[in-house]
């Protein structure tokens, strides 16, 4: 579902991604962990072609999403195609950034009519059926600031979903939150990891979460890929030295 190959990214004069390479299958739960400035972050921008590519290219579904651009016509035109392309990927961030004069229904449904040209009823009966499945059923009419920060995470997830996405991308959606409600989040990550063969990618300092659901574990340190393998394997016998070093601080 997602190929990774020879992915370099610089930012100016500053190389953060070494020749990423990854194979991510459908329907798989992935999770990245490494110290901060390892390069995660970036790496999930480069999926969601937020950021241009130095060099190697990344596909999802079969499609070109991210490759170093040119200044020329069939470049614009790939661009292009891969913007609608990016529509089939959700992200869900550490901050909501929900739009505070928007309902929940509304926040959820809003990009579907206006990206997607969706009817704006079946748009906001999707959106109330997604509410429900984060656990929101009753919160529709909710604002923002009416909710807790758990209870908007919930609402920025269903929202990335109504884009009907095939892969969604979390970035550290919990570590923004107050402990007593980082689980309720996780748990919905966990039933969608579990329900209805969506791909994800997971970028986490929870390493029950991690153990529990991820299908893999990949450690980044200084912009590289350092070991990757099952739960068991990387968090629980871990080979290299930098990723039994960062799991003795984290643990
Ligand atoms: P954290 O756990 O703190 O979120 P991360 O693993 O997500 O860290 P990134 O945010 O991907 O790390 O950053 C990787 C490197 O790229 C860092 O050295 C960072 O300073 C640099 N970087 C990130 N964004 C930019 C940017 N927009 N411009 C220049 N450098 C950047
Ligand atoms: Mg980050």
């Amino acid at each position: 579902m997602v190929s990774i190959e020879h992915v370099d990214k610089w930012y100016g004069q500053n190389q953060v991604l070494f020749d990423i390479e990854l194979e991510i299958a459908e329907g798989e739960t992935v999770c990245l962990i490494g110290p901060s400035g390892s390069g995660k972050s970036t790496l999930l921008r480069c999926i969601n072609h937020l950021e241009e590519l130095g060099t190697g290219s990344i596909w999802v579904d079969g499609e070109l999403v991210g490759y170093r651009l040119h200044n020329d016509r069939l470049h614009e035109l790939r661009e292009r195609e891969a913007c609608a392309k990016r529509v089939e990927i959700g992200m869900v961030f550490q901050h909501f950034n929900l739009f505070p004069h928007m309902t929940a229904v509304e926040n959820v449904s809003f990009a579907p009519t206006l990206v997607k040209g969706e009817n704006k009823a079946e748009a906001r009966r999707y959106a109330t059926e997604l509410l429900a499945r984060v656990g929101l059923a009753g919160k529709e009419n909710s604002f923002p600031s009416q909710l807790s920060g758990g209870q908007q995470q919930r609402v920025a997830i269903a929202r990335a979903l109504a884009m009907r996405p095939k892969v969604m991308l979390f970035d550290e959606p919990t570590s923004a939150l107050d402990p007593e409600l980082v689980g309720e989040v996780l748990a919905v990550m966990k039933d969608l990891a579990r329900t209805g063969g969506m791909t994800l990618i997971v970028v986490t300092h929870e390493m029950g979460f991690a153990r529990e659901v991820g299908d893999r574990v990949v450690f980044m340190d200084a912009g590289r890929i350092v070991e990757h393998g099952t739960p068991d394997e990387v968090l629980g016998n871990p080979k290299n030295e930098r990723t039994q070093a960062f799991l003795s601080a984290v643990l």
